[in-house]
């Protein structure tokens, strides 16, 4: 038998214990930092299947190693995240969250299995490849400064060195049975701006004897907008939203300060860069111009990712050939973030996304939605997938 029905056949026989697992997962979903349970379960799994997987990196990451014929020739990452969200599920369904008030609404549960299935599909697979699968199950994925950036930091990208890194993330626009790809820019960096506008307040018949901070305030936030219409390459995509502005005064009393908070999203590492520095230099001196005093904070989030093109052209030719042309899509760019991002501004890396929606079934909710949920048939796909694109990969 070829290698792609033998891992077909092997996607099929896991596909209940991968839905099992998700299941627990599901119901038993833990914040970002704390997937301690989670943590445990997953290197049970990978010690049932013969595996000696390392816990404790970024202290509730878990790594192991699958190493095939030659297991020095090449190495690649295969990554999950296995956080949950602080939301209250309202899906009605067997596998509800049993811990109020978090809930895998973003399908980390979901890649957790995934991987655990892929894992066990490469282990019965060892003789038949060459080279080393690294799996990666990570923490945080939700949550500053991303479990991404601290598994990096502990070394997970050493001893051995992925040549390349894959993760998949479900995807609640697109049909179940179909995967989509997108080579170069994906996803967005992800930074905080929160500004303190300060003046002083007072009557507001008397604005001749006060520092409006709501008209300072009103200015900066027009101005800033100018910095990504004029000084941002217009081949950059960027997107610059404030959704806090808080003036806390009444009708006829202009408060001292104003407040404010915002997301600065781009592409590019340096306009990333050059961006936030323009904001603060323009901010801080409309303020100082008015009058007033000016407080520019900026909370570094994720990287933008990018998905390697040759890699990515690679990864989703041999998508194609398991899946089928008509299997396969091509996706937009989308201006949310990542912590995936972190390998690919490292290492060779390629993230695409596993369909789950089903509509006639009426699986149609947005990720971080209380009523998300997956069409499970996906879970006998992307275990399928992703040990078939490991394999030829590590082949190539
Ligand atoms: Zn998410
Ligand atoms: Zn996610």
């Amino acid at each position: 038998m070829s290698i792609d029905l033998k891992i077909k056949q092997l996607a099929k026989d896991y596909a209940a214990e991968v839905v099992a697992n998700r299941r627990y997962l599901h119901t038993n979903p833990e914040l970002s930092f704390q997937e301690y349970n989670t943590a445990k379960f997953v290197a049970q799994k990978l010690k049932d299947m013969g595996l000696t997987p390392q816990e404790g990196i970024a202290n509730t990451g878990v790594v192991a190693l699958i190493e095939g014929r030659n297991p020095s020739s090449k190495v690649i990452g295969l990554r999950a995240d296995m956080d949950a969200l602080p939301i209250f599920e309202k899906n009605d369904v067997p596998y509800k969250s049993q811990n109020e008030g978090v809930m895998h609404a973003c399908g980390h549960d979901a890649h957790t299995s995934s991987l655990l299935g892929t894992a066990k599909i490469l282990y019965q697979l060892k003789n038949e490849f060459e080279g080393t699968v690294k799996l990666v199950f990570q923490p945080a994925e939700e949550k500053a400064p991303g479990g991404a950036s601290i598994m990096i930091k502990e070394g997970v990208l050493e001893n051995p060195s992925p040549a390349s890194m894959l993760g998949q993330h479900v995807a609640p626009n697109v049909p179940v049975g179909k995967i989509g790809f997108r080579e170069g820019m994906y996803m967005a960096s992800t930074d905080e701006i929160y500004m303190t506008i300060k003046g002083k307040g007072g009557h507001g018949a008397m604005p001749d004897q006060l520092i409006d901070p709501v008209l300072i305030a009103s200015h900066v936030i027009v101005s800033l907008q100018q910095i990504i219409s004029r000084n941002r390459k217009p081949a950059n995509p960027s997107v610059l939203s404030f959704g806090r502005f808080i003036a806390d005064g009444v009708t006829n009393v202009i408060p001292n300060e104003v407040t404010i908070q915002g997301t600065f999203r781009c592409m590019d590492e340096e306009w990333r860069e050059d961006g936030l520095r323009r904001m603060k230099k323009m901010a801080e001196g409309i303020t100082e111009a008015m009058g007033g005093v000016c407080e520019f904070e900026i909370v570094k989030g994720y990287p933008f990712l990018k998905n390697h093109p040759e890699l990515t052209r690679r990864i989703k030719a041999e998508a194609t050939a398991y899946m089928g042309a008509e299997n396969i899509i091509d996706l937009d760019l989308w201006m949310a973030g990542e912590d995936f991002a972190f390998y690919s501004q490292v290492v060779d890396s390629c993230f695409y996304r596993l369909g789950t929606r089903n509509e006639a079934r009426g699986i149609v909710s947005g990720v971080h939605t209380p009523t998300f949920d997956i069409d499970e048939a996906a879970l006998e796909i992307g275990p399928g997938l992703m040990s078939w694109l490991a394999v030829r990969e590590l082949a190539m």
